[in-house]
């Protein structure tokens, strides 16, 4: 019996292989609103709004007040691997902007149509370029422009017809991308967030930069949900280590829900962590009576090398040195507030 030949190993072209990572790093809709709006907050903006049509595939649009792009930035900002937060593999340890990987913008000119129009302080005009497959499609041209950047995506995954396809005949990504947006707009209260659909002038997330991180919660969640929240922090045992510090609002015996909301940001980042999402739902069903899901939003901080956040392309989850004794500082504050309150509930149910 004769055995196959084998098949001839071939490089990639370069191109192939920046449209199969620019589809890892923009999975849907909502990962480029992420990416844009990260950008944004990196860039020091304190007003960001924004605009999607048709869940995001026909259009996403970021405009923000930051600091603008260079004029001379502009040919290389969509290659893969061009940012103005990382230098060195060293800084990563450092890192305090939510970017540094300079792939996000790269990887939607992969996938999508991207046209940056930016002014930086002081400029007559500003300039506006669109880009395909990390290159730029004409020099940039002058045009009118009052402060900040303003990222247009159109037509996202125009070349992945399988994922357009399951895209479509999922629920759109809006609710998706209002969800991510009022998450944020919660941890950056003095940051004023909009986010509406193209054509209708409602906004359904519209937060102003005088709030309070409660009121915040009021706008966003409705009165019900921040009447039954109580503040909380925790950190270390030892205040003089200070290796953690975490603050938030986490609800009452009052609230009810059947999902649990977990709003959890470390070092300033959005990010998921099952284990402690699971961890802080356990406090809950033991502690308190009613069957409810809680509420959380939380806030932790730890020193930037406890936090390893290049372990996902999307920097979606984080792993965090000391996870266990972490998770067990956090369920023991949350178990002797939920204690507190249900006695109070008692006591208030009894007279
Ligand atoms: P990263 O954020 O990892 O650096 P990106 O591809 O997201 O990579 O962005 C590349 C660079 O473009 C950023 O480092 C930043 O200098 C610039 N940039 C992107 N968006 C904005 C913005 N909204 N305002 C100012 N600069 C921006
Ligand atoms: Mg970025």
């Amino acid at each position: 019996a004769s055995v196959a030949e084998p098949p001839r190993i071939v490089r990639l072209d370069e191109s192939v292989v920046n449209r199969i990572a620019a589809g890892e790093v923009i999975q849907r809709p909502v990962s480029a609103v992420k990416e844009l709006v990260e950008n944004s907050l990196d860039a020091g903006s304190t007003s960001i709004s924004v605009v999607v049509k048709d869940g995001g595939l026909k259009l996403i649009q970021v405009s923000d007040n930051g600091h603008g792009i260079r004029s001379e930035d502009l040919p290389i900002l969509c290659e893969r691997h061009t940012t103005s937060k990382l230098s060195a593999y060293e800084d990563l340890q450092s890192i305090k902007s939510m970017g540094f990987r300079g792939e996000a913008l790269a990887s939607m000119t992969y996938v999508g149509h991207v046209t940056v129009t930016t002014i930086t302080e002081g400029q007559m005009h500003g300039y506006r370029v669109s880009y395909r497959d990390g290159v730029m499609e004409h020099e940039p041209k002058p045009c009118a422009a009052v402060r900040g950047t303003q990222i247009m995506v159109e037509n996202l995954f125009y070349n992945m017809i399988a994922r357009r396809k399951t895209l479509q005949n999922a629920n759109d990504d809006y609710t998706k991308i209002v969800d991510l947006i009022s998450r944020f707009a919660i941890h950056n209260s003095s940051v004023s967030f909009s986010c509406r659909k193209h054509g209708v002038n409602r906004a359904d997330v519209h937060t102003v930069t005088t709030l309070s991180k409660l009121d915040a919660i009021k706008t966003i969640y409705g009165i019900s949900v921040a009447r039954d929240l109580m503040e909380i922090t925790a950190s270390d045992d030892n205040p003089s280590q200070s290796i953690f510090e975490m603050n938030g609002f986490i609800s009452n015996a009052n609230y009810t829900a059947k999902k649990t909301t977990m709003i959890l940001f470390i070092n300033d980042r959005l990010v998921e962590c099952t284990a402690l999402k699971r961890a802080i739902e356990v406090v809950y069903s033991s502690t308190l009576p009613k069957a409810s899901r809680p509420f959380i939003y939380m806030s932790i901080k730890l020193p930037s090398e406890h936090v390893d956040v290049n372990i996902h392309p999307t920097k979606r989850e984080v792993s965090l040195l000391n996870q266990e004794s972490l998770i067990e500082t956090i369920q023991n504050a949350v178990e002797s507030k939920l204690m507190n309150c249900n006695t109070t509930r008692t006591f208030q149910t009894q007279t």
